[in-house]
């Protein structure tokens, strides 16, 4: 292992907000001054071939990191953003129209919604007012 790659599973594992690469680009620059983007994302596109995280798409945004690679789905925060690990009993046993033959083998199921934190605030972070 790389001590770049070494520093981006510690910063991916002490994290739980399924950053982006640009997010630990960041992070990391902070504890390794001098390491670039391109080897941030090459670092991740390579633990991710070695299945020691995963990528997951939520919404459309760009890819974000995830270091649980156990069975589970995610919960997505339409106001903030904020991506949370969800767990979903029975979801290997959907009943499933219109695949027609599609092999279909991982579902990933994104649940959409409020977070509390936003749920809980009169006035979230990027509500939006169009009163004109
Ligand atoms: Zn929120
Ligand atoms: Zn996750």
């Amino acid at each position: 292992m790389t001590p770049q790659r070494q520093l981006l599973f510690r910063l991916l594992h002490s994290n739980d907000t399924h950053p982006t690469a640009e997010s630990l680009f960041e992070r990391a620059s902070h504890e390794m001054p001098g390491i670039s983007l391109r080897t941030v994302y090459q670092t991740m596109n390579d633990l991710v071939a070695m299945g020691e995280i995963e990528q997951v798409s939520v919404g459309g945004g760009p890819a974000r990191f995830d270091p649980n690679t156990d069975d589970h789905h995610h919960v997505v925060c339409d106001t903030c953003g904020t991506v949370r690990d969800v767990y979903v009993s029975g979801a290997d046993q959907l009943a499933i129209d219109g695949l027609d033959g599609f092999d279909a083998v991982a579902p990933a199921i994104v649940f959409h919604g409020e977070c509390t934190q936003c749920a809980s605030s009169s006035n979230p972070p990027h509500h939006s007012t169009k009163e004109n």
